[in-house]
């Protein structure tokens, strides 16, 4: 999806929707990742000597900014499936 996005933009087509679907992608699959990190360390997962919990801390940047995912949402329902404004 992302190198979707980045062709789009590279032929200076509208890349909006793909953009925007490729960051809240990437955003919650970085997440799924070091939520799955942590657990799969068990207890140690949560100690800082395994790192994997500044992991999970961090990857919550992509999610927060520069767009949250409920916004992103919000954009794909009203500007791609032409759903009413929801707030
Ligand atoms: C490390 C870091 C660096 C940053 N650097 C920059 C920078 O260089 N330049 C810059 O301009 N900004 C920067 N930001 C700000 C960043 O763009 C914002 O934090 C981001 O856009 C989220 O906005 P907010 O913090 O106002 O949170 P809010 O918009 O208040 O969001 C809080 C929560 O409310 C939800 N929410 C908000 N509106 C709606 C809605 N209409 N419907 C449903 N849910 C909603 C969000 O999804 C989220 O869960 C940075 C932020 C961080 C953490």
């Amino acid at each position: 999806m992302t190198m979707s996005a980045a062709w789009q933009y590279d032929q200076g087509l509208p890349c909006g929707p793909a953009a925007n679907a490729a960051k809240y992608l990437a955003g919650e699959a970085g997440f799924d990742a070091c939520q799955q990190a942590v657990m799969t360390h068990g207890g140690f997962g949560y100690a800082k000597e395994y790192h994997v919990e500044r992991y999970l801390r961090e990857v919550m940047i992509p999610r927060i900014a520069p767009i949250s995912p409920q916004l992103i949402l919000s954009f794909i329902g009203e500007k791609v499936l032409g759903l009413p404004k929801s707030y």
